[in-house]
């Protein structure tokens, strides 16, 4: 999710509009929708439904398909940690095409509910049945909040809900209500562990890019777009050799133990510079991991680590503070739910630098949308 890629449930918007701008003849050579879709589908979407319906189009899973860094931790998680799913019955929060639940099938598990609110979950069934595990897995279609569940209990609750800067869309929420709604007591939510981490970079060249652009366009002055573009966190890939200081832990969650309200909190930073540079920017990501497996297991989104398609999280800071080695940025970030959407994320930064060559002190608002 600059947005150099489309964010995460941006890109069926985009296919909607296209598919409303294709020409009537090369729609007049296409099969009709119901030879397409499954025979569920009496009626036909529309672009409305994608518009508002993004996981529905198979771009974006896609995407996450092809992130193996993602991918291929589940898969491992599942198939070298039998022990975790041997004989249990298994709920996947948000299955989308149905992948996690076909590799709890394959490793062993009882029985899996795939829950999945996108049309999508007509596919998954598709797809379930196409690869024989229609007896192991039963997809259910609707919101997880709105869904009745077969059974009253689960042992293991799987599900891949992180957003950018980890909280964007909130599917936490829906992973915490599964788990108090039905995870047997002892059971396992996977993954179980989360963490935040912030650090700061060098980004000159790409501030100037992204934000100095507006100064002039064309020759026109749109300056009043920088207001609004320093608002929004950029989610980007950044190169290690631009960060300056050192990483702060910012929250850990604790997702078999934690409340919906933990969502919401403030933490202290310092980060302290290991070389003399300018910082433009703060730069948050997270780390997830299995810890009830045999050996923990996980993955870093971090800019040091294998790239993901969450890539990393960019907040641009209105100063430009030139640090030296051994100096420390220090301040607090506040996380929470926008109130008026809580799939947006509010972020407020204080901070503070009283350096040999630059002096800053401010609180600027972000909002991941
Ligand atoms: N498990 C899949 C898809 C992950 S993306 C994979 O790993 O590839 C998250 C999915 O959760 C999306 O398909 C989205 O439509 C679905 N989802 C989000 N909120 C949901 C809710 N409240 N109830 C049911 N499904 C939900």
């Amino acid at each position: 999710m600059g947005r150099r890629r489309p964010k995460k449930g941006a890109a069926p918007g985009v296919a909607a509009q296209e598919e409303e701008a294709e020409p009537m003849d090369l729609v007049a050579l296409k099969k009709p929708m119901e030879e397409i879709l499954p025979e569920e589908h009496e009626v036909d979407p529309t672009s409305a439904d994608y518009y508002f319906d993004s996981y529905a189009h198979f771009g974006i899973h896609e995407e996450m398909l092809k992130d193996t860094v993602r991918t291929k931790t589940y898969q491992n998680v599942i198939y070298e940690n039998g022990f975790l799913f041997k004989d249990k019955v298994v709920l996947d929060v948000g299955a989308g095409t149905g992948i996690l639940s076909l590799f709890c099938a394959k490793g062993g598990a009882k029985h899996v509910y795939a829950v999945e609110c996108s049309l999508m979950a007509n596919t998954a069934k598709e797809i379930i049945q196409k690869n024989g595990y229609s007896d192991v897995i039963t997809v259910l279609k609707g919101k997880v909040e709105e869904i009745e569940l077969p059974v009253q209990q689960v042992d293991v609750i799987i599900s891949e809900w992180m957003g950018y800067f980890l909280l964007f869309e909130n599917m936490l929420d829906t992973v915490l209500y599964a788990r108090d709604k039905w995870l047997v007591p002892g059971g396992v939510v996977l993954p179980d562990r989360t963490s935040l981490h912030l650090t700061a970079i060098e980004d000159a060249d790409y501030k100037h890019e992204k934000i100095n652009f507006w100064s002039s366009v064309y020759g026109f002055d749109m300056s009043c777009i920088k207001k609004q573009a320093m608002l929004e966190p950029l989610v980007d890939t950044v190169e290690p050799n631009q960060i300056v200081t050192q990483t702060q832990l910012i929250k850990t969650m604790d997702i078999s133990n934690m409340t919906p309200g933990d969502v919401s909190f403030s933490a202290p930073f310092k980060l302290v510079a290991t070389r003399n540079d300018f910082i433009h920017a703060l730069v948050a990501y997270f780390d997830v991991s299995f810890t009830k497996c045999h050996k923990v297991v996980g993955f870093s989104t971090g800019p040091r680590s294998r790239p993901t398609h969450w890539k990393q999280t960019v907040l641009y800071l209105e100063d430009v503070i030139t640090i030296c080695e051994g100096e420390a940025l220090t301040g607090k970030m506040s996380v929470a739910p926008n109130a008026r959407n809580p799939r947006d994320v509010d972020i407020v930064v204080e901070y503070t630098f009283n350096g040999k060559r630059s002096q800053a002190s401010r609180r600027q608002h972000f909002r991941m949308r």
